[in-house]
């Protein structure tokens, strides 16, 4: 029987990273890229310092550490006059509690370092585009667009938000279930859409008016929001986020120049600081894409052989900077489990692999609808949508939050990030898993008091005049223990 093996859909963050832990774990794989490896298309991203913990596993965080500066200072602006209105020091705080940087970097430059580290280059096919899969009792046969098959046990999809795994999957669910192909093909809407580019800057010039590498500048207009950040020495990297109608995606159109020339004619007058705009940007751009923002979650990420990872599966808005560090996440999460299960069957059976993606869905999915939220809500933030949250921006976070409340907000979701557990933690974080259970158990703790306090309080209403004996109320002792039971279920 040839070694286990899997197909990957789609060569980018998702299909290179996931290949390289593969590699990294011993494990076959094959990866079909519809066009070139890390095309430029003008965009940037954010990674956050949980995902830098899992390129410093794969060995790729060496290349990358000396052409990026770690982001500490977001500033906040008014899109109309330029004004700042907050300075805030929470990337620095993320950083600090999670012991590594927070920062942006060309996006090809990223997936250029990731296929650089495969060792197996053949392995990768560029050009290559998947169009149909078929499964059989003993495995996956994909079909390129070249006309050759190839064989595997496991297909993942990790083909973006117009995956052809995801349609030609929901069209296997729909001979069985159409509602729930209906619903998988409807999964994302799109209320804004997104600007963004690459431009070029003078490292000679002062440039008062751009951010150095360490600070962000989040701009607030109203119904749109702009976010820009240099890369020393000559980069700018900016986005321009504008709310549209809600439509629903498999309905939104593909944007042209013209559309995008449409959008700077009416937004290039977003004032980056005091006399500069946005449209100075657009004007030394190297490139800029107009896209629309998708953002969901596919209610099935699997089926048969063949499992849907990143921007394929859930869609988050990009103003956070989540859908990426997401999508690391997603390719963590399903080596551990891979890796896990081929230890024990190395040949594991189709019940297997629809035990190792429903486990993988459990944990994963609950992950995915909180980036889901906080994405949301910091893009409905920025383009002050409400005016509560108008209020809110200027007024209260300034003044009455602090930069660690700040982070803490965010933290509580990124502490509980995965790492790949096949391989050695780096040894700043040889104490995580402890320091880990520690929170977990802290946390159990502090709901048990939480539910405790409410049982005594509720207890005290219950008392009668003349007093009573609580120990003697077997009732109260069975809500107590009850109470217990529930919170330690919550917190599981
Ligand atoms: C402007 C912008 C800025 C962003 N900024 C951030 C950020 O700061 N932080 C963050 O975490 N996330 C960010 N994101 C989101 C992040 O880029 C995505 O979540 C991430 O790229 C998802 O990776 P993926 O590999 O799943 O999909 P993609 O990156 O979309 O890659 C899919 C790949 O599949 C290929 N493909 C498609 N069809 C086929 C086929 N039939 N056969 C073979 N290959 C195929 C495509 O060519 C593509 O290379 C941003 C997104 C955008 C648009």
């Amino acid at each position: 029987m040839p070694p286990f093996k899997v197909l990957i859909s789609g060569g980018s963050l998702v299909g290179l990273t996931l290949a390289l832990a593969l590699e990294r774990a011993g494990i076959n794989f094959e990866v079909f890229e519809k066009g070139e490896i890390g095309p430029q298309l003008g965009a940037s991203i954010a990674l956050h310092s949980q995902s830098v913990r899992i390129l410093e596993q794969l060995g790729v965080w060496k290349d990358i550490e000396p052409t990026v500066t770690q982001l500490e200072k977001v500033r906040r602006l008014d899109a109309n006059d330029g004004r700042v209105f907050e300075e805030s020091f929470q990337l620095r705080e993320i950083s600090r509690v999670l012991r590594w940087p927070f920062f942006f970097i060309e996006r090809r430059r990223l997936l250029q370092v990731l296929y650089k580290h495969i060792r197996d280059k053949s392995k990768v096919h560029d050009h290559t585009a998947v169009v149909s899969y078929e499964e059989h009792d003993d495995g996956v046969v994909v079909t390129t667009s070249d006309g050759r098959s190839f064989r595997g046990d496991v297909l993942v999809g990790a083909d973006g938000i117009h995956s052809i795994v995801r349609a030609v999957m929901s069209e296997r669910i729909s001979r069985i279930n159409h509602a729930l192909s209906t619903e998988i093909d409807q999964a994302f809407t799109t209320s804004y859409q997104a600007l963004f580019g690459i431009s070029r800057r003078d490292p000679s010039a002062s440039d008062s008016f751009l951010p150095d590498g360490h600070t962000v500048y989040n701009v607030y207009g109203d119904n749109y929001s702009a976010i820009v950040t240099t890369s020393p020495p000559d980069l700018v990297f900016w986005f321009l986020f504008i709310k549209t109608g809600r439509t629903q995606d498999h309905k939104t159109p593909r944007y042209t120049d013209e559309d995008a020339q449409a959008v700077i004619d009416r937004y290039g007058r977003t004032a980056l600081g005091k006399n500069h705009t946005l449209r100075e940007l657009w004007d030394t751009r190297i490139r800029a894409t107009l896209v629309p923002m998708e953002d969901g979650i596919v209610k099935q990420w699997s089926h048969g052989r063949v499992l849907l990872l990143g921007d394929s599966a859930h869609k988050v808005t990009i103003n956070a900077g989540l859908g990426g560090n997401l999508a690391l996440e997603a390719v963590t999460q399903f080596t551990n489990g891979l890796v896990a299960l081929l230890k024990e069957k190395p040949s594991p059976s189709l019940s297997d692999l629809s035990s190792l993606f429903e486990q993988f869905d459990r944990v994963h999915r609950s992950r995915a609808e909180v980036a889901r939220t906080i994405s949301a809500k910091t893009t409905q933030t920025e383009a002050q949508e409400t005016w509560f949250l108008r209020f809110h921006a200027r007024y209260i976070s300034p003044w009455f939050i602090s930069d660690q409340a700040k982070a803490g907000q965010y933290l509580r979701f990124a502490k509980d990030a995965p790492w790949l557990d096949f391989v050695p933690l780096p040894s700043r974080d040889a104490d995580l898993l402890d320091r880990r259970e520690k929170e977990r158990v802290g946390s159990r703790l502090s709901r048990i008091g939480r539910c405790l306090g409410a049982e005594h309080c509720w207890q005290q209403r219950q008392l009668p005049q003349s007093g009573g004996d609580i120990g003697g109320d077997r009732g109260g002792l069975r809500r107590v223990a009850s109470s217990i039971a529930a919170c330690n279920g919550q917190s599981k």
